[in-house]
């Protein structure tokens, strides 16, 4: 079976030297144990940091060792008597062509709800992401004006569409391509989008919320965080989920230096982590899973072939290379 190890840490952006695809042999599963061969493995913004040797929410890669990450597969051995072979499970060990997963380390999926790979995606972790942070953390109301960065990826293109189906009076994304940005307006039903690039966003998010923002979710952090702080109305809430405009910097991060603003607008600004909200999944399952059935979100993916390009497929989403959800097809 082959699987990536980090054999160094990156400094900066990382690069191919940096990860080392290994072949090993897997032993026969132990008592309550399963073997999984995976068909689908994740690759996340969050993963850049475990790269890192800092101490963090979730624990540094261990150099020369499998990296870890989601992932979803069909079990083919199986030493568990309530998972047999045949059952499709999501678990964390991704990265790799085959896992042993031990008892508890693993989550049956239903394929017949849903593609496989959405258990990755608008069904898993993402989804529920965007779900929490708009709903629970930022208490998104009927009639909010909610602004999203990085809203062509996994996160953020369920965070617009989620933010209209439940009652947003304009949703508004900003993206890193005119085609991305073209996407948002044209297919997922935004109100107003722009390209980041094309300016300062400060200058940007004003013509495109021209009466302010009720609802930030922060993707991005900087000089987006920045602007829409300068956006938000009296009593704005964001949700702050991501930074990855610093992930790979060198540099002392940039601003934002509007901070003061919180204070004559009482803003609340609060960071959360997916994992804290485990509890609303069934309420997220039950009010999503539907509508991705029935068309009203479109979960956009970009699916990379071939666990040998998982590596690319990485780089490539930190580079703004993938449309919705990235992911490797094993
Ligand atoms: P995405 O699918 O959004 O992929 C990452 C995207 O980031 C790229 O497609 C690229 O799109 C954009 N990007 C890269 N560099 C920059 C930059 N310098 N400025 C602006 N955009 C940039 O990833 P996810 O949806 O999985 O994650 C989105 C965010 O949510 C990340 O910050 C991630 O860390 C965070 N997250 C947080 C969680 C939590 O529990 N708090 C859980 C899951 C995700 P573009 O072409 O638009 O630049």
């Amino acid at each position: 079976s082959k699987e990536w190890h980090l054999v160094r840490r990156p400094e900066g952006w990382p690069v191919p030297e940096d990860f080392a695809l290994v072949t090993v042999e897997l032993p026969a599963p132990g008592a309550g144990q399963i073997v999984v061969r995976n068909s689908f493995v994740s690759v996340d913004p969050y993963m850049r940091g475990r790269m890192n040797d800092v101490p963090s929410y979730a624990p540094p890669y261990v150099l020369g060792e499998p990296m870890l990450g989601g992932a979803v597969g069909e079990v083919v051995a199986s030493a568990n008597p309530e998972i047999p072979v045949g059952t499709t499970v999501l678990h964390g060990l991704g990265w790799r062509e085959y896992a042993l997963v031990d008892a508890g380390q693993a989550r049956v999926v239903d394929p017949a709800l849903a593609p496989v790979s959405a258990y990755l995606g608008a069904l898993g972790m993402t989804g529920l992401t965007a779900y929490a942070g708009l709903l629970s953390v930022a208490g998104m109301k009927p009639g909010d004006t909610v602004f999203v960065s990085g809203a062509a990826g996994a996160v953020g293109q369920m965070v617009g569409q989620i933010a209209k189906l439940r009652g947003a009076s304009r949703v508004i994304g900003s993206a890193g391509s005119p085609e991305k940005v073209a996407h948002l307006t044209g297919k997922l039903g935004f109100d107003a989008a722009f390209d980041y690039h094309d300016g300062p966003v400060a200058k940007l998010l004003a013509e495109a919320a021209p009466q302010g923002v009720d609802v930030y979710f922060d993707n991005v952090g900087g000089e987006h965080l920045e602007a829409a702080i300068g956006a938000m109305n009296l009593h704005a809430r964001a949700a702050i989920c991501g930074a990855i405009a610093q992930y790979n910097s060198t540099e002392t991060p940039t601003g934002p230096r509007n901070m003061a603003y919180l204070i004559g607008k009482r803003l609340r600004l609060e960071g959360f982590l997916v994992g804290d909200h485990a509890g609303l999944m069934p309420q997220f399952l039950a009010e999503v899973g539907p509508w991705l059935r029935d068309g009203k979100i479109l979960a956009e993916e970009t699916v990379t072939d071939g666990v040998d390009n998982a590596v690319e497929a990485f780089l490539g989403m930190l580079r703004g290379q993938n449309l919705g959800k990235m992911l490797v097809r094993v």
